[in-house]
C-alpha cells in the first residue's frame, strides 16, 4: 500500500475535470449567465469533485504530516521482527502503513471496550506485513476489528481453551484473540500468526466470499495458482508439507495458512515448496527469504 497511488489520483483528476466541463456550461445555461460564470462554476465543480474522489489519499497525506507516536514506533521495534529487520528508509514506509491502518479501521474489544495501543499496533502490523511489497495491494476501505482477550468458541464464548483464534467475515468484523495475536509475533518462526492469517483472508475477499484466489491474481497467474493449490493441498494430506494441516480445509484456508508460512518460514518454504514460494513472492511483491 502506498500513501499516494498516482494512477488513482490521476483518474480522480480526469473525472473531476469531466464533471467541471459538464457542470460549468449547464449551470450557466440554467442561470442564463455569461461564459466567465460557466468557467467559475465548472472550476468549482471540478475542485469539489476532486476533493470528494481523492479524500482517502488527502486524509492520508494530512495524517502523515504529523510525527509518529513514539509508543507506536517502540512497539514495532520491540514486538515485530519483520519491522526490526528493515533498512531505516523501509521502516518509515512500514510505519506509514501502520499509521494509515490505525486511522482508517476501528479496533476495539467486545462491546466497544478499549484495547491497548500495543495490541492495536500488532493488529495494524499484521496487515502492514502483507501490504508492504505492492503499492496496488490494499484492504477493504473500512474494517471493524474486534479483539477478544482469549480464544473463543462457535457461539462466540470467550474461553482460554476455545478452539477459534480468529475469524474473518466477508460482511462483518475480523475477530482476533489477543493472546494468539501476541504469541504470533512473539514466536515469529513457527508459521503461525493469526493476524497475518485473517488479513490474508481479507485480501482474498471476492464480492461476498473468500475463494482462495486473491483479487489481483488473475488470468494465467490465477489458473496456475489453482493447480498449484490442488497439488499442495494433496501434499498436506500426505503429510509431506511444511504447511499445517488446517491449510487442507479448503482453498481459502490454504491461501491464509500458506501466507503465514511464507512470512514466518520463508527459507523452509523456498526449499521444500519452490513453486508455491515463487507464486507468493509474485503475489506479495516480496522475497522474505532473501
Ligand atoms: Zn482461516
Amino acid at each position: 500500500m502506498k500513501l499516494f497511488r498516482r494512477r488513482e489520483v490521476e483518474q480522480s483528476a480526469a473525472l473531476a475535470l469531466l464533471v467541471g466541463a459538464i457542470m460549468g456550461p449547464a449551470a450557466s445555461a440554467v442561470t442564463q449567465r455569461d461564459a466567465s460564470y460557466a468557467i467559475a462554476a465548472g472550476a468549482s465543480a471540478a475542485a469539489l469533485s476532486f476533493v470528494v474522489l481523492s479524500r482517502r489519499w488527502l486524509r492520508r497525506y494530512w495524517l502523515l504530516r504529523s510525527e509518529i507516536d513514539p509508543a507506536v514506533r517502540a512497539t514495532l521495534e520491540r514486538r515485530v521482527s519483520f519491522y526490526r529487520k528493515l533498512e531505516p528508509e523501509k521502516k518509515l514506509e512500514f510505519e506509514r502503513n501502520v499509521r494509515c491502518f490505525l486511522a482508517e479501521h476501528t479496533i476495539a474489544g467486545p462491546k466497544q471496550r478499549e484495547v491497548s495501543l500495543e495490541t492495536k499496533v500488532l493488529v495494524a502490523a499484521s496487515a502492514a506485513v502483507l501490504l508492504f511489497g505492492r503499492e496496488d495491494l490494499d484492504l477493504p476501505s473500512r474494517i471493524d476489528i474486534v479483539v477478544y482477550p482469549e480464544a473463543f468458541t462457535d457461539e462466540y464464548e470467550v474461553k482460554r481453551k476455545g478452539e477459534i483464534l480468529g475469524q474473518a467475515h466477508a460482511q462483518g468484523p475480523v475477530i482476533l484473540s489477543e493472546r494468539a495475536l501476541v504469541e504470533g509475533f512473539a514466536r515469529a518462526g513457527d508459521g503461525q500468526n493469526v493476524g497475518i492469517h485473517e488479513f490474508a483472508h481479507m485480501l482474498d475477499l471476492e464480492g461476498a466470499r473468500f475463494d482462495g484466489t486473491p483479487s489481483g491474481m488473475d488470468g494465467h497467474a490465477a489458473r496456475s495458482w489453482a493447480s498449484l493449490v490442488h497439488n499442495e493441498i494433496a501434499r498436506i494430506g500426505r503429510h509431506k508439507s511444511i504447511l499445517r494441516q488446517y491449510g487442507a480445509t479448503n482453498e481459502a484456508e490454504f491461501f491464509a495458512v500458506a501466507s503465514e508460512a511464507f512470512f514466518e518460514r520463508p527459507s523452509a518454504m523456498k526449499e521444500k515448496h519452490p513453486d508455491l514460494y515463487r507464486a507468493l513472492c509474485e503475489f506479495y511483491g516480496q522475497d522474505p527469504a532473501a
